[in-house]
Parts: C-alpha cells; sequence; structure tokens
C-alpha cells in the first residue's frame, strides 16, 4: 500500500501525522505552484525512501526517491525525473525539513506494535447488610456488586435501597428480611468474572 501526500500544512496525511507544534516549526513546505506529491510504499527495497511522484505516476516503478535513513539528499533514479523544478524543489524540502521527514519515514516503514493494555486488575466489592432483628445482633450478610451498584448503595438513595433488600435472602436466624446496608467492602483484586452483581450472598 502506497501513501500520498503534499508536504503542505493542509493535507491530511499531514495534519493526521504532525502535531500543530510541528506544523508551525515547518519554514519550508513543498512549493504549491510546482505539481508533485511524495510518496511512501511498503513494496522497496532498503532505507526509508520519499518517492517524488509527477503528475500521472502514481503505480509507476522506479520513480525519483530520496533515502531519508540516511540523508545524503541525492535523488535516487533521478533520471526518471520530468520537471527539473520538482527535483529541486523535493531536495530543498528534505534538506529543511529532515527531522518531521524521518519521523514520518519511521512511522510508515517500521511502524511499532500498539501498545498491549495491561488487564485492568479490579477490586471485587462486596456489599454488607447487617440484620437489624435483636436477637440477630448484627449478623450479617455479603453480596457481590459491580462498581454501579455500588456506588448506587453508597449515594443513600432511600427507594433504591428498598427495592434492593426486597431482593435478599430471609435471615436464616430470624427468617425475617430486615436488612440494613452498613457498607461496600472492597474484597483485593480479582477478576472481573467475580465481579458479576449480585452472584452470592453469604450469611455470615
Ligand atoms: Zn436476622
Amino acid at each position: 500500500m502506497a501513501t500520498y501526500f503534499h508536504f503542505l500544512k493542509d493535507d491530511a496525511y499531514i495534519e493526521e501525522h504532525l502535531s500543530e507544534e510541528e506544523i508551525n516549526a515547518v519554514k519550508k513546505w513543498q512549493n504549491p505552484k510546482v505539481d508533485y506529491e511524495f510518496s511512501f510504499h511498503t513494496q522497496h527495497e532498503a532505507g526509508w525512501p520519499l518517492y517524488i511522484i509527477e503528475p500521472g505516476q502514481r503505480g509507476k516503478r522506479n520513480r525519483p526517491k530520496i533515502n531519508l535513513k540516511v540523508p545524503t539528499y541525492e535523488i535516487l533514479e533521478g533520471k526518471n525525473l520530468n520537471n527539473v523544478a520538482v527535483g529541486k524543489d523535493a531536495k530543498d524540502v528534505a534538506r529543511n525539513n529532515i527531522g518531521v521527514l524521518q519521523q514520518l519515514a519511521e512511522e510508515y516503514y517500521e511502524p511499532k506494535d500498539e501498545e498491549v493494555e495491561e488487564p485492568v486488575q479490579l477490586v471485587a466489592k462486596v456489599a454488607v447488610w447487617k440484620c437489624k432483628s435483636a436477637q440477630c445482633k448484627g449478623r450479617v450478610i455479603t453480596q457481590t456488586v459491580d462498581e454501579n451498584e455500588a456506588g448506587q448503595l453508597q449515594a443513600d438513595n432511600d427507594a433504591y435501597m428498598q427495592t434492593w433488600i426486597k431482593e435478599l435472602p430471609k435471615c436464616k436466624r430470624c427468617k425475617k428480611v430486615n436488612w440494613e446496608f452498613t457498607e461496600v467492602r472492597n474484597l483485593g483484586i480479582a477478576e472481573e468474572a467475580d465481579l458479576s452483581a449480585g452472584q452470592e450472598v453469604k450469611q455470615i
């Protein structure tokens, strides 16, 4: 796959690959009055060739090029250049912008692998419910909750709380659903699978 661009401030490729700072630092853009494009393409020999593509020459073999990896600013295959002004302008562009051009070339020819994201280590959360019945003396149950539910429970929303409590099992001791929310407790590092809400209710 080849990429074609004009080394001009408002070129889409330039805008995409250079930062605003880098664009503002450019002192010599290609001369818009001289009609040609630059190109990188992957079917190439060694080095980081910056191809010079004159009108109608896209996809043609042996295009003139400048090696950006070891810059001598010499135009290789220069005999295939139709317009001398193109060669001169392209050389000027290369000389004046070797840093950003090398950056573009390296990005193109030697792309780095996408960074692999570290798996997020999640902390399992459990909601702790305390039985309010006198004979139970603060007997508790715990229940796995996800981030969202933990937040909801901690938000002190009474309606939400009452609905939740209705879903809880009866206390094994007093046989009532008389739970009171106390806290959400972090259980340390866990697999995400363990965080599915309401997974278990443990009576302690
Ligand atoms: Zn109870």
